[in-house]
């Protein structure tokens, strides 16, 4: 391909669910808009993360659902359709192909150039594409960075000779192996030690802290521990790993080496050990700025380390909230605010104004899908203390939640309500239980919304649902 030359608007670098949806957003704004996309259209979340895992997670969850049915437990005793669950994953993430992408890219006017995008001074973009040849793109505007993440691994010798898994092979992956070690205790870890257990693995979790899910309500992590373990997934805390080997051979094991001296054989190891930015290439330095770094941002997801204002950084690259909505709800005030700034207009910075991200630090939702069901939003109730609020903790067992008890045989679940005393708003919800993820959305409105919780005595859960934990919270806090 013959170098080349263009100029736009707006430059986006990276085209998963935060830059598609900022381009559509610039777009839509007027501004003629590239992106460029090194892999594949739909990024992390499409292929590799959010849509895979929750496609292995979704049979496995309705089994355990079902099992606690009466008169369908008998039903669904067996072992799950792995090769059925496999294809349902593929299917999901179409076969790990973009075209679709690719159509929805053509319907809004956005321009695409495959390769791999580095910043080469203010406002310009080179790519290098897959046939060798290099296109430049200026931007009239901005650039917005939006390359999201991959796994951060220890620094363990002999780590990439063995054959690992990341999210990427967790989520992939088309056979079962005997044996599975998951490293780490978050979200992705939780998540696939449950998937691969029901689909068949021994799962051993090697967790260094004392605890899952650390950044949610305390009751959260050990509830979804209790029944990891009544599944028969072999749950190690404050252990470390401190070597890795493979044996020779396609069905080698990997031993493990352990900080309490042990050793573990397993077939595969997954490292979920959080996060790290793709921004080590992406010619940060020839703008000034320290490459392989977190782009921190302002709440217009301008990169506050530059002066001049061109460059953005919207989505898991600024580190603010690593989830697919929430990068989208960025991206959906990043638009308007370059749309805005572009054309010279107003740029509305109040608290929940149109262009600034105050749920970022106010309301951001997360489900975890686990057996039960983590759901939250807004601040556990440590974090509202840490931040100087006066606040009530409110927690249910649901207990006399009919619907619950509806829903599954010996329902098991917890809600915690978190309400400041002194503006009488709820500043954050958790949710414990099966079948709480489409809960969330009820707590979210309230949270960002800042509803009084007095006037919540006037929302009404229909009987006999699960919803019914609001009115139970709210009686809880009445005394
Ligand atoms: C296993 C797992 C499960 C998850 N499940 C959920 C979930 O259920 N719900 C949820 O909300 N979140 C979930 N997440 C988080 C979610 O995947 C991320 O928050 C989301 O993908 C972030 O989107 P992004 O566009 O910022 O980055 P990404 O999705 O990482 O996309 C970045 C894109 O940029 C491209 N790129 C990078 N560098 C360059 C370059 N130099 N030039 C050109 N292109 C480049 C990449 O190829 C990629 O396509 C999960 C994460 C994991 C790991």
């Amino acid at each position: 391909m013959n170098d080349t030359s263009r100029t736009y608007d707006v430059v986006v670098i990276g085209a998963g669910p935060v830059g598609e949806n900022v381009a559509d957003r610039t777009r839509a704004a007027g501004l003629s808009t590239v992106i460029v996309e090194k892999e594949l259209l739909g990024g992390e979340c499409s292929f590799w993360a959010c849509e895979p895992s929750k496609a292995l997670l979704r049979p496995v969850l309705a089994r355990a659902d079902a099992r606690r049915v009466p008169g369908l437990k008998n039903a669904v005793g067996g072992p799950l359709d792995v090769p059925a669950v496999f294809a349902h994953r593929d299917d999901m993430v179409n076969h790990w192909h973009d075209e679709d992408q690719v159509e929805w890219l053509n319907s809004v006017s956005v321009d695409l150039v495959r390769g791999h995008g580095r910043l080469d001074g203010p406002r310009q973009v080179v790519v290098t594409t897959p046939e060798g040849g290099t296109v430049r793109l200026d931007a009239r505007h901005a650039v917005a960075v939006c390359t999201g993440t991959r796994t951060a691994l220890p620094d363990l010798p002999h780590l990439d000779d063995i054959r690992h898994w990341t999210n990427r092979e967790a989520t992939g992956a088309d056979a079962v192996p005997r044996r599975l070690a998951v490293v780490g205790g978050g979200v992705v870890a939780v998540e696939m030690a449950t998937a691969w257990r029901a689909l068949g693995s021994e799962v051993t979790m090697l967790v260094r802290g004392d605890c899952l899910l650390t950044r949610m309500e305390p009751f959260a992590g050990e509830m979804v521990a209790e029944t990891l373990r009544e599944d028969g997934v072999d749950l190690r805390f404050g252990v470390s790993v401190t070597s890795v080997a493979r044996e020779e051979g396609p069905d080698g094991a990997v031993r493990i080496g352990l900080s309490d001296g042990g050793q573990l054989d397993v077939d595969e190891i997954l490292f979920a050990t959080g996060r790290t930015p793709q921004t080590d290439d992406i010619g940060l330095e020839t703008v000034g700025l320290t490459p392989g770094g977190w782009l921190s941002v302002d709440d217009t997801f301008r990169v506050t380390a530059l002066e001049d204002g061109w460059l953005y950084a919207v989505g898991d690259v600024n580190h603010r909230a690593l989830m697919t909505h929430q990068g989208k709800y960025q991206a959906r005030i990043a638009g308007p605010v370059i749309g805005a700034r572009a054309h010279g207009e107003p740029v509305d910075t109040q608290r929940w104004g149109p262009h600034i991200a105050t749920a970022d630090s106010a309301a951001v939702p997360q489900v975890v899908f686990t057996d039960p069901e983590v759901a939250s939003v807004g601040l556990t109730a440590r974090e509202a203390e840490n931040a100087g609020t006066r606040v009530k903790v409110v927690d249910h067992d649901f207990r006399g939640v009919a619907g619950a008890h509806q829903y599954a045989e010996g329902y098991r679940g917890k809600a915690r309500m978190v309400i400041d005393l002194d503006r009488g708003t709820v500043v954050g919800v958790t949710f414990v239980g099966p079948g709480i993820a489409e809960l969330l959305y009820s707590a979210t409105v309230v949270v960002a919304g800042e509803v009084p919780v007095e006037r919540l005595w006037h929302a009404v859960p229909a009987f006999p649902t699960i919803s019914e934990v609001w009115l139970r919270l709210l009686e809880a806090h009445r005394g």
